[in-house]
């Protein structure tokens, strides 16, 4: 399989004109006489769509052409009112890159790709707003499009999935696309052939078409294998053609005979220059560049020993790893101490994660900023409060002020609902000796090698505590007085 992805570039305007490109206005609303195809209207490059393309293709490791041109790419569809779509040709923008994917193994695949060249949209037909005729939305015409095309290197539905996902976080984390799929912004065709085990030359390719989510470009995959399988043990033979994806009986339909380039008629852009990227251009785009994601993921899987899962979950967002390293900065800027990463991607992937679901938020909305997160999280690592009265009861106190617009000193919270352990450790040092001086059988059969028994101690001093004395210094001490 390869898949060619098409994703809408995050610009305010198009590519070829001055409109806006937005998502859910009026029909027909955002349209000038070059985004409706008039005779005579001239194209005018958007260098912001050009910088996006090239911030993608440098974090792929594509060359990026010094000179490219536009070309023409004739056929006729009703939105598509020029009747010809400006799009690249011969000359793309960006070849020979690649992304690893990460299989469930925990091993990495390299998956090469050919080639990202800028492109325009074409408007939307509109089926189902009128009883009798189809309507046409030209405010998707003349959008800014890059097209992502890779080589045939992914060998199943998971490696295929897995692709998909991972250009999407890189589009997002480099604000290059905003990724929604349901909204069109990024789209996934699929290249699908079968051949025998041991066979070395791909067999016939089907594309397919209209998959709006990572799920479904899955399920199609699936489909499509299985359907190309039974005809060739059948004894029959694949055509190459375009299906398309019924989402609504998870089937793939034939569309139409696949078009070759020919029938496209490209030929190079006469209303547009051609395009020059200086090196001072590029790599002005290179330095301006943030850490990619898998970067740091690695940084936090090898220096900071996050478990792949919670690294994954920290490094899904630009927002969320920018939370984490605000968060930890924070930390020990006040307690002059580092907040061990574990702790925090706990903290942000349960109770954090879990409030943003609750709210269908993402962390850019999320009330407590980093240092509140910090103060949250140092009441825990110094032993003050326990994990599950921060999570349960100092954490929605605050979480519910910040919401009204309130600043909630999370230790002020632990005083009033009298959720202070005891972690004086004079105090608890005396505790722990009247309780083993009480128990001097208890301790006897400890010191003879009976260390379950420690269970028996902590509980003791829990109980002469009422409850609140910190449970890891409990252990410390007892230890220390037990084995000293
Ligand atoms: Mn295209």
């Amino acid at each position: 399989m390869g898949l060619e992805i098409h994703a809408q570039l995050a610009t305010r305007t198009k590519i070829y004109c001055a409109d806006e490109v937005t998502f859910g206005a009026a029909p027909n609303t955002h349209v000038s006489p070059i985004s409706l195809g008039h005779p005579g209207a001239l194209p005018t490059l958007n260098a912001a769509s050009v910088e996006l393309a090239i911030t993608l293709g440098l974090a792929t490791g594509c060359a990026i052409a010094e000179r490219c041109h536009f070309a023409r790419k004739n056929y006729f569809y009703p939105d598509l009112p020029k009747g010809y779509q400006i799009s690249q040709d011969t000359t793309p923008l960006c070849t020979d890159g690649a992304l690893n994917i990460r299989l469930k193994d925990g091993t990495e695949k390299r998956i090469r790709i050919q080639r990202i060249h800028l492109e325009e949209d074409a408007g939307k037909s509109l089926h189902d707003q009128d009883l009798y005729d189809s309507l046409i939305d030209l405010n998707r015409a003349s959008a800014g499009l890059i097209e992502i095309v890779s080589h045939p290197d992914l060998r199943s539905p998971e490696e295929a999935m897995a692709y998909l996902t991972e250009v999407r976080r890189l589009v997002r984390y480099l604000d290059v696309c905003d990724g929604n799929m349901e909204e069109g912004s990024l789209r996934c065709d699929a290249n699908v052939s079968v051949m025998r085990v041991g066979s070395e030359r791909f067999g016939t390719r089907c594309e397919i078409k209209n998959m709006n989510s990572i799920s479904n470009v899955g399920r199609a995959i699936v489909f499509e294998i299985n359907r190309q399988i039974q005809i060739i043990e059948s004894g029959g033979t694949i055509t190459q053609e375009t299906r398309t994806w019924d989402a609504s009986t998870s089937r793939t339909l034939s569309m139409r005979d696949k078009e070759s380039a020919d029938d496209y008629r490209y030929f190079p852009e006469p209303d547009l220059l051609p395009l020059r990227v200086s090196t001072a251009a590029r790599e002005a785009i290179r330095a301006r560049m943030p850490e990619l994601p898998q970067a740091i993921f690695h940084r936090l899987t090898t220096e900071l020993k996050l478990s792949d899962f919670d690294a994954g979950l920290i490094t899904e967002e630009r927002t969320i790893s920018a939370y984490f390293f605000q968060a930890a900065v924070a930390y020990r800027a006040k307690y002059q101490a580092p907040l061990e990463a574990k702790t925090l991607a706990s903290w942000m992937n349960g109770p954090i994660r879990t409030t943003l679901n609750e709210t269908a938020t993402d962390i850019a909305a999320f009330p407590l900023s980093p240092a509140a997160t910090a103060e949250l999280l140092h009441l825990v690592v110094s032993g003050q409060v326990s994990l599950s009265a921060v999570k349960e009861e100092i954490y929605p106190t605050v979480l519910a002020a910040a919401r009204a617009g309130q600043v909630r000193d999370p230790l002020a919270v632990a005083q009033e609902k009298n959720l202070l352990q005891n972690s004086n450790a004079d105090e608890l040092r005396a505790i722990v000796a009247t309780v083993l001086s009480q128990n001097p059988e208890q301790v006897a059969t400890y010191r003879s090698g009976k260390v379950g028994l420690l269970g028996f101690f902590v509980g003791q001093v829990r109980q002469a505590t009422g409850g609140k004395a910190d449970p890891k210094l409990v252990n410390q001490l007892l230890a220390e007085a037990l084995n000293g």
